[in-house]
């Protein structure tokens, strides 16, 4: 079994301008290039799980989306990082489906198409909803830039979030 990072995408990795649709505008926040680099060295499969409503808001169209992805996949490859898996949410809030954050499902699909050990993974993102997610999927949740008392570590930068998984790769064990 192999562990996971699990990773929110706007906020978190990417700098949000609100239902991002443009792939030219991509921009990573500060450290998260570095971060993901040192987290992929500790032996974290990386994974993003990103909620889209946008799409289905008719604000986003599918091929931006699309384009949008690839254009940070294409930026990671550039530093030697690959992700094991994305997986998207492209519904609105409204249609209950199973894998909107905070409900855990796309965490769920990940483990199980990837052959990932939630207990020994970590859910990383900038919002409540990431950390409940991460929380019911059984995983451990980090916060970044903010602080909420549901998260098992608070972090400020993504130096902290490195300093975090580090401790943890040591401790844990998938
Ligand atoms: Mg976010
Ligand atoms: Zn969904």
């Amino acid at each position: 079994m192999k562990r996971a990072l699990f990773l929110d995408r706007d906020g978190t990795i990417l700098v949000d301008p609100g239902y991002p649709r443009d792939p030219e505008a991509v921009r990573f926040i500060d450290g998260a290039e570095l971060g993901l680099r040192v987290a992929q060295d500790l032996g974290f499969e990386l994974v993003v799980v990103s909620n889209q409503s946008g799409v289905a808001r008719g604000i986003i169209q599918p091929s931006e989306a699309k384009a949008v992805h690839d254009r940070m996949v294409e930026l990671l490859r550039q530093r030697d990082i690959t992700l094991a898996g994305s997986y998207y949410c492209f519904h609105g809030p409204d249609e209950a489906c199973r894998c909107r954050k905070p409900e855990p499902g796309m965490l769920e699909d990940a483990a199980r198409d990837l052959g990932l050990d939630l207990p020994s993974s970590v859910m990383l993102g900038d919002r409540r909803t990431d950390i409940v997610a991460g929380k019911r999927a059984g995983a451990r949740a980090v916060l970044l830039g903010a602080t909420i008392p549901e998260a098992d570590f608070c972090a400020s930068t993504w130096g902290d979030v490195v300093a975090y998984l580090a401790k943890h790769a040591a401790e844990v064990s998938p």
